[in-house]
């Protein structure tokens, strides 16, 4: 029997939008560098500073690193679904809400983790 996985949670805002709660992720600027970085958009400005996610913030139960917005920009481009050219229109909206499937979100040293994380239903929502 192996045993169930342990996951930490940061603490973070939260927010009742519409009857649904949401967890409030800031964007931290480290986190803008690395999406800059990622998609090659060293100018890119971002139309909004936190997405409203459904499970507070947490970190990978493998190796402690936290699951950021990064990880979620990271896994849409390599999974092909998101084309940078959209990832980067999207990334300067003020309001986005879409409809695309969940995503299973790797940290950044490649460990899979156990919680899926909607990539649209809540992507880049801003309450500011
Ligand atoms: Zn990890």
């Amino acid at each position: 029997m192996s045993s169930l996985p342990t996951v930490q949670f940061g603490s973070c805002q939260v927010l009742e939008r519409d009857g649904k709660t949401y967890f409030v992720w800031p964007l931290s600027d480290e986190t803008k560098a690395k999406i800059r970085n990622l998609l090659e958009a060293p100018d890119l400005k971002f139309g909004f500073s936190n997405t409203l996610e459904e499970v507070p913030p947490f970190f990978c139960h493998e190796c402690g690193a936290e699951i950021t917005f990064f990880d979620q920009v990271r896994v849409g481009i390599s999974g092909g679904s998101h084309s940078s050219e959209r990832l980067i229109q999207a990334l300067q909206e003020k309001v986005l809400v879409g409809t695309g499937a969940v995503h299973h979100v790797t940290c950044e040293n490649g460990h899979g983790q156990v919680i899926p994380m909607g990539w649209a239903s809540n992507f880049g929502w801003t309450y500011d």
